[in-house]
């Protein structure tokens, strides 16, 4: 099965769709983790994204559709993939649909995920996330038993640059713009759900596992 999971940053995309995807035995694809590796990796593409993540902006499109292509049509997404943060606007989508097209493959679920903003901006302050094996916690609603170490693996526990608060600020106003005209697009498309994902985690997930089944 293939998934697009699309929602506001601090929404809990990554949290469910990891959780999501194992379950379902398909890959989780992040745009964000894929970005972070070629910043990391100082990559041609990696050193063209980096000012625009810095600054809370959208990478250009030309950068993220070409990395989206080389990911899902590699050989692990051949039983199904999960989409987390890509598309991000409406020019993306409709490059997503074409290459599909291309490749013989379609979205079978589109799962649009909301929290209120207020809530949003605590969850992404208080993020914090662990640099060895990328396991999330928050400062305060999900502490590490140790501060500063992760409780999965033992690795640093770092905040990423882009969860300043200034920089949350711009990426939710990018959200708004470019991002949040995906529901007018997607909406009537077949497998389209829409979840509250402002309760617990595993609330959320026994939400999105039913929107998937349904
Ligand atoms: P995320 O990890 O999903 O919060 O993404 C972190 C940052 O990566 C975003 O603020 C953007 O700068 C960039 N990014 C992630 N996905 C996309 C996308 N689909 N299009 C453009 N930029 C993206």
């Amino acid at each position: 099965m293939n998934i697009v999971l699309f929602g506001p940053p601090g929404v809990g995309k990554g949290t469910q769709g990891i959780q999501l995807s194992e379950a379902l035995g398909i890959v989780q694809i992040a745009m964000g983790d894929l970005l972070r590796a070629a910043v990391k990796d100082g990559t041609v593409l990696g050193i063209k994204a980096k000012s625009f993540m810095d600054a809370g902006k959208l990478v250009p499109d030309n950068v993220v559709i070409g990395m989206i292509e080389e990911r899902i049509t590699a050989a692990d997404a051949e039983a199904g993939f999960l989409l987390d943060g890509f598309p991000r606007n409406v020019a993306q989508a409709e490059a997503l649909a074409l290459m599909l097209d291309e490749h013989g493959l379609k979205i079978e679920r589109v799962v649009f995920m909301s929290a209120p903003e207020s809530m949003l901006l605590e969850r992404l302050s208080g993020r914090l996330i662990c640099k060895a094996c990328g396991f999330g916690f928050h400062r305060h609603y999900s502490p590490p038993r140790e501060e500063g170490c992760c409780d999965q693996c033992s690795g640093e526990l770092y905040q990423r640059d882009d969860d300043r608060e200034e920089v949350i600020v711009q990426r939710l106003s990018v959200y708004q713009e470019q991002t949040q005209p995906l529901l007018d697009y997607y909406s009537n498309s077949n497998g389209f759900s829409k979840i509250d994902a402002a309760g617990e985690v595993q609330d959320v997930y026994k939400k999105l596992e039913k929107v998937v089944q349904g």
